[in-house]
């Protein structure tokens, strides 16, 4: 059997979250939105989405994903245990971006 993490897929046109099994050799970034049938992003397995009527978390979430980061754990000390905590606003987004750029995912 392959190991599988349920793994948490958000959709900015329906502003909701889902959860899937994902491969965890095999990462699927994208799936189709089982509600409006547009793209949907893995944030893994830690995302709280934002409420639905929320809608400047959901711009400080899309900020955040369409900059590299997907909600992956962010540590610049490697002997630390404890990664950057995620930032609250759009604003602090911003500068978390800025800050951490070299972890940035690098995708296509
Ligand atoms: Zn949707």
């Amino acid at each position: 059997m392959t190991p599988s993490y349920k793994m948490s897929f958000a959709c900015f046109d329906c502003r909701k979250s889902f959860k899937r099994e994902v491969d965890i050799y095999n990462v699927t970034l994208e799936l189709t939105c089982p509600e409006c049938g547009n793209t949907s992003y893995n944030f893994g397995r830690h995302f709280k989405p934002p409420k639905k009527s929320d809608k400047e978390q959901w711009n400080k979430v899309r900020y955040l994903k369409e900059h590299g980061f997907w909600f992956q754990k962010i540590r610049p000390d490697e002997n630390s245990v404890d990664s950057i905590p995620y930032p609250d606003t759009l604003d602090e987004a911003k500068e978390f971006v800025n800050k951490y750029k070299d972890f940035a995912l690098k995708l296509n």
